[in-house]
């Protein structure tokens, strides 16, 4: 039920920053099934997965592994492996763009430490024609995160997007404000631990915030990213713009890799866009624990690998 749900999501969501919770399911994370969720530890053993995807008519991108940085040179190291990454995408021929955490190019040590790191990245992405989506972090980045994408469009470039939460009561005022930007927008529900008096606690608030958001970007934005797996959000999706004349190649769906593939593909043969998130490398751990509070079946699936 709804509340279990609840209950279990804040006790996962809680555990990942116990010590032993944490040297446990890193030590054994990617025998446990980590994998699933991750494309490998370097980007070589991304490569064929990403044109596996691809293949399938699948549009991906790619995520180093990686938050809460707090050393300036290694969050310099951050951004000198996207440029790295997207120069091998170009040469892979790869339907490929990034997805980044501000808080891994150095957000906690600074703004503007981040501001340069990422402002790299995406200048670097325009030399080959590829695209920078801006990861939404907790509540308290929001601010920093937001400030950072609107200078990154002051300095004219258009080839940056970012991401709101549905979860979260400001979202709704943050969108209004980013409207006259044209923005390029992903909508997802929220998969951090927020408090009441930030965001709605219940599920059927955050999906009734959704679907409100996402007709709003669906009129307004330049391009809407409709990032869930929720299958009532999706009909939902694909009712609206039908009706509402809004082309597939203003919006797409967007869902993670090893989540719900068959839905992907069936999207693709309906004639949808679809983009599928493939993170790699080695700092799995925070990404496979918002995973598992995302569904107590996939704790199962991680427990049953215990037991093999
Ligand atoms: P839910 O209501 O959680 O799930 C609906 C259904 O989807 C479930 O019943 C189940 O069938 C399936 N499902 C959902 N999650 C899983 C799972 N882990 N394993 C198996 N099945 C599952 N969050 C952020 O806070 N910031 C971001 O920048 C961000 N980027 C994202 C990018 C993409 C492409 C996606 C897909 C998600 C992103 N998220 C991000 C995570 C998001 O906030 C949700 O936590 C996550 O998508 C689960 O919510 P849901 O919309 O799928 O709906």
């Amino acid at each position: 039920s709804a509340s279990v749900n609840l209950v279990f999501r804040k006790g996962i969501l809680m555990a990942t920053s116990n010590r032993w919770v944490s040297r446990f399911v890193r030590r054994y994370g990617m025998r446990l099934g980590a994998g699933r969720f991750v494309a490998g530890e370097t980007f070589d053993e991304a490569v064929p997965v990403l044109r596996r995807l691809n293949e399938q008519g699948l549009r991906t991108n790619t995520t180093l592994l990686g938050e809460g940085v707090r050393d300036e040179t290694m969050a310099r190291g951050v951004a000198d492996t996207y440029c790295d990454v997207l120069d091998r995408i170009a040469a892979e021929g790869l339907q490929t763009n990034i997805a980044l955490k501000l808080t891994h190019l150095g957000l906690d040590l600074g703004e503007d430490i981040a501001y340069e790191n990422v402002k790299r990245v995406v200048a670097h992405a325009a030399t080959v024609g590829n695209f920078i989506r801006i990861d939404m972090e907790e509540s308290a980045r929001v601010d920093a995160t937001l400030a950072i994408y609107r200078r990154l469009r002051a300095d004219g470039f258009d080839n940056v997007g970012t991401v709101l939460q549905a979860m979260l009561y400001r979202t709704a005022r943050d969108l209004e404000d980013l409207l006259p930007l044209k923005p390029n927008l992903r909508l997802v529900k929220g998969a951090y631990l927020e408090s009441a008096d930030v965001a709605y606690q219940k599920k059927s608030e955050v999906d009734r915030n959704y679907l409100y958001l996402a007709e709003r970007m669906l009129d307004e934005c330049s391009f809407t990213a409709i990032a869930t797996h929720d299958e009532r959000i999706i009909a939902h999706v694909i009712d609206y713009t039908k009706r509402h004349g809004i082309g597939s190649d203003r919006f797409e769906f967007q869902m993670l890799y090893g989540i719900r593939p068959q839905l992907q593909r069936d999207l693709v043969r309906q004639g949808y866009r679809v983009l599928v998130a493939t993170p790699y490398g080695s700092e799995w751990y925070f990404y496979l624990m918002r995973r598992l509070a995302e569904r107590p079946a996939n704790l199962l699936f991680v427990l049953r690998g215990l037991a093999r």
